[in-house]
């Protein structure tokens, strides 16, 4: 009985050892086109029958292979990793998965990898747990250092998730269903694992992983067989599951151009490589306006959308194959890099509207050094590729983008500078919030009225919960009416004059079922803001106009209707409202998200009034810098005492200047 206790024993401990073994997967040959210059060594051994010896020559042709250039990796001899690199390889040994920044730090997933692991049920932490952000820097720890345990753990671990994470049917559509965090059942995890952005991820990164690895004994001629079958598996999965539209089917288009251009020896490479280059093309006319702007108006993925296109023709061009992308492709890149440059502030960041996420500027500078390759002949995107060293400024200011609803006051370039950047666009998709007329104020080094950002993407209701409040209408510096949130996001444009004095933008959106918002925003002498609101219709209830401030001590005087805020160093702001008698001033829950889930606290506030009949609720709202620590004395008032859907004019006073500001619209 004993006995046969040990045996079984030894059975087990036999079979788990073999578990992540790798076989030779003889499928791997009619995969591939065996006429491919190189090959022929591999097919002549095939037709003989001889597989094993095939796969080795087929490895043999892989270590020694000099005509596929990976954009990324350009000399394997000068591999370097950072700090946190070398932490993400370390950890990994241990399964600690560097999985999200936003969940550090990272989890244990067990010395069996658990693959279903889910400590949080966010959404995000599940799926990013497959595009195993870990795996290069294994690759290069084992670049760096020779040491063959980064190899070996990658294979066991490559293996490892082949084998806990096979691809079961699931309707196309369903990918995207998993928004609750509650899904069960067989098709469960084969939703986060081989959801098409993941998978596209894998297809993406794998080519580097490919080349950081392939020379060590650990990646045998069968381990060779298992990645390529399993590659091939992931580029088919995306041909028939391309997402239907959205920033998802650019990467995953963009992702199957690499696998066409990396693995040229598959029988369905350039087929790949078409279908990426198509929707690229196709795509980058529905997804991005005519002035530049990605149709989700959100910086952050502008940003990424840019690099998207922009990888696309660099991969292209390494590969010698750039110009199968027309011209106009590349106006288009062009022209969503401008928009990019005039939405950043003088310290590169740009606004955080939607879901966009806060960058570093020596980020955007790498960003901005990568696209002065492929537009040298742009001075602009020198100028900022090179912090101003080389290349010139544009030749202009303040700047429209139309079509998209991006509005920038600017007096300067460089700080000291006052640069408002004013969200008010058409509908627009996924990333997008209910924010139409929102803006950004940065004055003299400093972000005074950042968006509330994001926080977090999707999960259950306690993920949601946070998302909801960082998305709502009334936590943006615009309009509401009951503090619901915008039915209505379709912002028109009145009025841009950005280049006298005084300068206009008057912008109007049908917030509510008849509720509609005018903002005319005047930036005066270069140097500060008049904001006047219009809630215009039948519609009955509370209307609110919202401001949050930067964190900081902010001194609020709700007796006039104003504050001034005492933050350190010698940016600082005084806002203060003018409105009907009945109108109050009220402090509101403030916070601004800097990171995916890091918050802090900051001062909000809104200028309320009951409407209670169908005459136009009306605002005037001045923004003036504080420098010295005194604030102005300021007073303002309509001279049209009733909203004229044609005309404005007001008077304000600072101090002893008086100004009288107005327009007429021509229509
Ligand atoms: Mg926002």
């Amino acid at each position: 009985m004993k006995t046969l206790k040990y045996l079984f024993l030894l059975a087990v401990i036999l079979f788990a050892g073999k578990a992540n073994a790798q076989e030779l997967r003889t499928e791997v040959f009619p995969l591939l086109n065996l006429d491919y210059p190189g090959l022929e060594k591999v097919k002549a051994l095939h037709e003989e029958g001889k597989d094993a010896d095939a796969a080795k020559a087929l490895l043999t042709y892989y270590r020694h292979r000099t005509n596929v250039h990976h954009p990324d990796i350009t000399d394997l001899s000068k591999v370097k990793i950072s700090k946190q690199e070398q932490k993400w390889a370390d950890d990994a040994l241990e399964h600690t998965f560097f999985v999200h920044k936003g969940y550090q730090p990272s989890f244990n997933y067990g010395k069996d990898i658990n693959w279903q692991y889910w400590p949080v049920k966010d959404n995000e932490l599940r799926w990013q747990l497959h595009r195993h952000k870990w795996f290069t820097p294994m690759g290069k720890a084992y670049r760096v250092s020779g040491d063959e345990k980064y190899a070996k753990e990658w294979v066991y671990q490559y293996m490892d998730w082949i084998k806990k994470n096979p691809l079961v049917k699931v309707k196309k559509d369903e990918y995207e269903l998993v928004s609750d965090g509650e899904i069960k059942g067989a098709a469960e995890n084969v939703r986060f694992a081989w959801r098409p952005l993941e998978v596209s991820n894998r297809l993406q990164d794998q080519t580097g992983q490919f080349l950081y690895f392939v020379d060590s004994p650990n990646f045998t001629p069968e381990f060779l067989t298992e990645f390529l079958v399993n590659y091939h598996k992931h580029a088919v999965h995306i041909l028939s599951n391309y997402s239907d539209q959205g920033n998802h089917l650019l990467f995953e288009a963009q992702r199957m151009l690499y696998a066409g251009a990396f693995f040229p020896e598959f029988k369905d490479a350039m087929s790949w490589r078409k279908s990426g280059i198509d929707i690229l093309n196709r795509e980058i006319d529905v997804q991005v306006y005519d002035d530049g702007g990605q149709f989700e108006l959100d910086p952050h993925y502008h940003l990424a959308a840019i690099n998207i296109f922009y990888k696309a023709i660099q991969v292209a061009d390494v590969n010698g194959f750039k110009n199968e992308f027309p011209q106009h492709y590349l106006d288009m890149v062009e022209k969503m890099i401008m928009i990019y440059m005039n939405l950043c502030f003088p310290d590169y960041t740009n606004p955080c509207f939607s879901d966009a996420k806060i960058t570093t500027k020596n980020e955007v500078i790498k960003d901005f050094k990568k696209w002065s390759k492929v537009y040298p002949k742009n001075p602009y995107i020198k100028y900022f590729a090179t912090d101003g060293k080389k290349g010139e400024l544009p030749p202009y200011l303040s700047k429209a983008f139309k079509t998209s609803g991006f509005f920038i006051f600017r007096n300067a370039w460089t700080d000291p500078a006052t640069v408002m950047v004013v969200k008010a666009g058409p509908k627009a998709f996924w990333h997008c919030q209910p924010d139409n007329g929102t803006f950004e104020l940065w004055m003299n080094g400093k972000n005074l009225f950042p968006d509330s950002g994001s926080y977090v993407y999707a999960g259950d209701d306690e993920v949601m919960k946070w998302r909801n409040w960082f998305r709502q209408t009334m936590v943006h510096n615009t309009l509401t009416l009951d503090n619901k949130n915008l039915e209505t996001t379709n912002s028109k444009t009145l009025l841009w004059d950005g280049e006298s004095k005084t300068q206009i933008l008057v912008t109007e959106n049908e917030s509510y079922k008849d509720l509609k918002h005018r903002r005319s925003i005047f930036f005066v002498d270069n140097k500060f803001f008049v904001i006047v609101d219009e809630a215009i219709g039948s519609a009955k209830g509370n209307v609110d106009v919202h401001f949050q401030l930067c964190e900081g001590k902010v001194n609020l005087d709700l007796k006039n209707n104003a504050l001034t805020s005492a933050f350190e160093g010698n940016s600082n702001v005084t806002l203060q409202c003018f409105g009907s008698k009945e109108m109050t001033m009220k402090p509101e829950e403030g916070w601004r998200s800097t990171a995916y889930r890091k918050k802090v606290e900051r001062t909000a506030v809104a200028f309320n009034v009951n409407k209670d009949s169908d005459e136009a609720v009306r605002y005037i709202t001045v923004i003036y810098p504080v420098n010295d620590g005194k604030a102005p004395k300021i007073s303002a008032e309509f001279k049209n005492k009733k909203f004229d859907e044609n005309a404005l004019e007001l008077n304000v006073k600072i101090d002893k200047q008086k100004y009288n500001l107005n327009y007429l619209l021509n229509r």
